[in-house]
């Protein structure tokens, strides 16, 4: 079936038409805006081809500012077959040519990525990934940087390092002071966007975060991504209306059950509707999953980028599951690197015009693995810039590799990929 996506010239707009669209009894869907049309922040709404008169008539008589509607085009990537290794199995050729020519990979293609194996295969699946992310996001990995500024948290997950109960954790809470001034340090290296983690920590109250959000903006003009965990409606829209521009908060799981057995206190569709908050105040909506939970298979991880897909998120971290000390998971094996690297090139073949972090939890299991997501999909990397006295004491897992602006300049130059231009150049020459 044809599509046609809508672009407008602010978020507010394109929340407003789609709002108008829904209204008016118009299927949409909020996707990237693929890379011709918009960056990879940027949200289109995508329609079937048979509403786009009706829509028109909509988006002008109620003044929504459009900047272009497009014929909705699969990127292909022509003559891929002939580029890969001859000796693959047919199934994943088959999924392969499916890319080639642009048709849309569904569920059970994905399983076929997820569960392919032998070399020949998977450099091949990568290999392609690598070509889609070339395509549509370029060479430049985006580099952000992360302020873990409280390590305390509310909750009790099975899997994480911080959780409540955990009593080998010595906590901490950076001040508002330290949060901006640590920003502004930030700012000095060139570094555009800063991430403000943190565990599910209520003592920084709505206030709060909105003086950090408020005062970050004015002093250092930098793009602030939230990863404070679950808050109600309302603070979500708050924190967008002070300046907060992205928003990361992870699933981890599609699959009910597993989420269950490892969220004591999480419910699975509070958190599934905490992402279509964000998504309706117009955050860049990361979210992510964790690959290698007790009981997860490949089709669960298959229906997990499809949730991403249909979700319209912008930022997908894909992590392997490391064990952390004090936990009841602490005795489980870490996920598997190459399952991780798989998820990171089927989520690039699918989901196309998207952040995909070649994430610390990678590095950690694997001194390589950042440098070969790189080289399977994924065009970003986050440095843990949280300061010295706190760093070490903010361990989801255990053994947590410090990925700070001197491995990933690193781990790009391996990739052969390039530095963003916005890093400050003689910050780079020192580590020449
Ligand atoms: S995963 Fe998040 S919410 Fe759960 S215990 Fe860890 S920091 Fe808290």
């Amino acid at each position: 079936m044809e599509h046609y996506i809508i672009i407008c010239n602010s978020t507010q707009h394109m929340l407003n038409a789609d709002k108008i669209l829904k209204q008016n009894g118009i299927k949409t869907e909020l996707v990237p805006a693929p890379a011709e049309y918009g960056s990879v922040c940027s949200t289109a709404i995508k329609i079937n081809a048979y509403n786009i008169d009706m829509a028109k008539e909509l988006l002008y008589g109620n003044s929504i500012s459009v900047k272009g509607i497009y014929p909705y085009k699969i990127r292909k990537l022509d003559g891929l077959i002939n580029r890969l290794n001859k000796g693959l199995d047919s199934d994943i050729k088959d999924v392969l040519k499916k890319v080639e020519m642009g048709i849309e990979l569904d569920e059970d293609d994905i399983v076929t990525i997820l569960s392919a194996n032998g070399d020949e295969n998977l450099s091949s699946i990568y290999n392609a990934a690598d070509e889609m992310r070339k395509a549509i996001v370029g060479d430049v990995v985006d580099i952000r940087a992360a302020i873990e500024f409280s390590n305390i948290c509310r909750k009790n997950c099975f899997y994480c390092g911080l959780r409540r109960d955990n009593m080998l954790v010595e906590r901490y809470r950076m001040s508002i002071d330290e949060i901006v001034d640590t920003a502004k340090e930030l700012k000095k290296i060139g570094i555009k966007t800063v991430i403000l983690q943190s565990g599910e920590d209520l003592w920084y109250t709505e206030e709060k975060i909105i003086e950090i959000i408020k005062r970050i903006k004015k002093e250092t003009k930098m793009r602030i991504t939230l990863s404070i965990g679950e808050r109600n409606e309302e603070e979500y829209r708050h924190y967008k209306e002070a300046g907060a521009n992205n928003f990361l908060l992870k699933i981890e799981t599609t699959n009910r059950e597993i989420f269950k057995n490892i969220h004591p206190d999480d419910d699975f569709d509070y958190r599934v509707k905490c992402s279509e908050w964000l998504r309706k105040y117009g955050y860049i909506n990361g979210n992510g999953n964790i690959i290698g939970l007790p009981g997860q298979t490949a089709r669960d991880i298959a229906k997990d980028i499809i949730f991403f897909k249909e979700m319209g998120i912008h930022m997908v971290g894909i992590g392997p599951f490391v064990p952390a000390k004090g936990t009841p998971f602490e005795s489980l094996p870490h996920g598997d690197v190459e399952m991780t690297l798989k998820t990171v090139a089927a989520t690039r073949l699918v989901l196309k015009n998207v952040f995909i972090p070649a994430t610390t939890a990678l590095a950690t299991v694997d001194k390589d693995a950042q440098v070969k997501a790189l080289m399977s999909g994924a065009n970003t990397i986050m440095l843990i810039s949280t300061p010295e006295k706190y760093r070490n004491r903010y361990r989801i897992y255990s053994n947590k590799n410090m990925v700070d602006i001197d491995t990933a300049y690193r781990a790009v130059i391996k990739a052969e990929r390039k530095m963003p231009p916005y890093i400050n150049k003689e910050f780079l020459k020192l580590l020449n």
